[in-house]
């Protein structure tokens, strides 16, 4: 085959070099025709939108093209001109085509459109080659580069955070632990407890639940900081809004109050929303007329507003005036329950109509670190509620009192050997600061419109399920 140089299909369909050779290499999503012409419609990833391939059937041979089915990769040497089918304004007129690989008809699992999402995670690892997955991936990487754009833009430094840590930062007993021990062999002292002398780090070890205790040493000298990693959570709560393991972001900025911190979650978010539309038009396009009609309104509708502020104790009062004219939920609503993502959701989708950012939460219910109130019954915590995902963001401004942090600590009876560090940064020049953790699964979950957190990330890891 003659050499030329490759052109992705994304860019072909913008070219208006017309008569001039190019080549083209992708994945057949379908090929149709007659005796005289055939038509394959090639995808090489690049984009949602195939580009068309005319052949001459006579002219390479019936033989030859018999193997060219849906799922092979091919290269294809042609002539780039303007279309006259609809829908394209470029087609390519083929001189010549080598078969990579084929895929056999009768065993390569995406033949037909309209495969249910139950089964395309049962074969996540040729998912991305659907319409649907291709979409939601080229999404996922354009939020990253959105992510790490907003906060470099800013001035905000990405500060990698360890993922084996020896520190529960939740003080949540639903870690994954680490370890090299045997465990048909563990020794143990005379009270039955393992003995991690011997182990790999010499203690108890396990993943990261989330980056946050030492992104609040990075805040408290670089000023502002990021963290975007992987987290890990052993939580058995098999909902379509949980991972076992996903990615955060968390930005910790010192000096910053509540209220700065609720200002940067709401700029952060619609940032990520207008990103998402301005540069994934095409793949949420799709998505909103395959999956989910009202997405792109939906993500219009939350650049609009102002998100709602409102505290938790009213938040509460709302949800009471709405059992007590006939609503029904699932779980009780009183003040000091955690809401739960019916509560959550009434509030964002029936009686606001719009984000709510809830805050000032019961101590009892929320984490160690957060700032306490001088109510003595609640602390500066913040959560963003969005519509259809519920919880978005967890946040709040953190206790810069040494005194103070330490008695919560000691109540909650979290062992000081632990967390002798992290008390250091309010020992030595502690200040002010603030920030928050966003599951970028769950922004994913809104900007795709998807209804499973299964099906933004490549290979979702869930209870009972590692597969790939
Ligand atoms: P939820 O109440 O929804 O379980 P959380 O309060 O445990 O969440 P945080 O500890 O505040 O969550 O974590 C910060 C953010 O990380 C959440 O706002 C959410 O966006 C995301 N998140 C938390 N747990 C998960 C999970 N298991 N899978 C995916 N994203 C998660
Ligand atoms: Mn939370």
């Amino acid at each position: 085959m003659e050499l030329v140089k490759r052109t992705k299909i994304v860019d072909l369909l913008k070219s208006e070099a017309y008569g001039s050779t190019v080549n083209v290499k992708g994945w057949v999503r379908t090929r149709r025709g007659s005796k005289q012409v055939s038509f394959i419609a090639l995808n090489d990833g690049s984009t949602i939108n195939n580009i068309q391939i005319v052949v001459d059937v006579e002219k390479l041979g019936e033989d030859f093209l018999k193997p060219i089915t849906t799922g092979a990769s091919i290269s294809v040497n042609g002539v780039l001109v303007q279309s006259q089918g609809k829908g394209q304004n470029v087609e390519i007129q083929a001189t010549e085509i080598e078969i990579y690989g084929t895929a056999d008809p009768n065993t390569y699992p995406l033949q037909k459109k309209g495969h249910s999402m139950e089964f395309l995670r049962e074969i996540a690892h040729l998912r991305p080659r659907t319409n649907t997955f291709g979409a939601i991936f080229r999404i996922r990487h354009n939020m990253a580069y959105a992510i790490h754009k907003f906060f470099h833009d800013r001035g905000f430094f990405y500060f990698h955070t360890p993922i084996i840590t020896a520190s529960d930062c939740e003080g949540a007993g639903q870690m994954f632990q680490v370890t090299t021990m045997n465990l048909y062999d563990m020794k143990k002292d005379e009270n039955g407890s393992i003995i991690y002398d011997g182990d790999f780090f010499g203690k108890q070890a396990s993943l990261t639940v989330s980056g946050q205790l030492e992104g609040e040493l990075a805040a408290t000298s670089l000023g502002q900081i990021y963290t975007f990693g992987p987290t890990f959570r052993a939580e058995n709560s098999n909902t379509p809004r949980h991972l076992a393991e996903f990615w955060m972001i968390e930005p910790e900025v010192a000096f910053n109050d509540i209220n700065d911190n609720m200002e940067l979650a709401e700029e952060f978010i619609k940032y990520c929303v207008q990103w998402a539309l301005d540069n994934c038009m095409d793949d949420i396009k799709f998505l909103n007329d395959m999956f989910d009609k009202g997405l792109i309104e939906r993500l219009q509708g939350v650049l609009k507003d102002s998100f709602v502020r409102l505290t938790y104790t009213e938040g509460i009062k709302i949800l009471e005036e709405a059992v007590a004219n006939g609503k029904q939920f699932e779980f009780p609503v009183y003040w000091g329950v955690d809401l739960a993502s019916e509560h959550e959701r009434y509030l964002v989708e029936d009686h606001f109509k719009k984000p709510v950012i809830l805050t000032d939460y019961p101590k009892e219910i929320k984490a160690f670190y957060m700032k306490q109130n001088e109510d003595g019954k609640t602390v500066r915590a913040m959560d963003v509620l969005f519509p259809k995902i519920g919880e978005i963001i967890g946040g709040s401004e953190r206790e810069e009192s040494y005194d103070k942090l330490l008695t919560r600590i000691e109540e909650l009876g979290i062992p000081m050997k632990d967390m002798w560090w992290y008390l250091d940064t309010r020992r030595f020049g502690t200040v002010p600061h603030s920030g928050f953790g966003l599951g970028f699964e769950r922004l994913l979950l809104f900007v795709t419109g998807m209804a499973n957190i299964r099906d933004v990330i490549p290979f979702p890891r869930t209870p009972k399920n590692a597969e790939f």
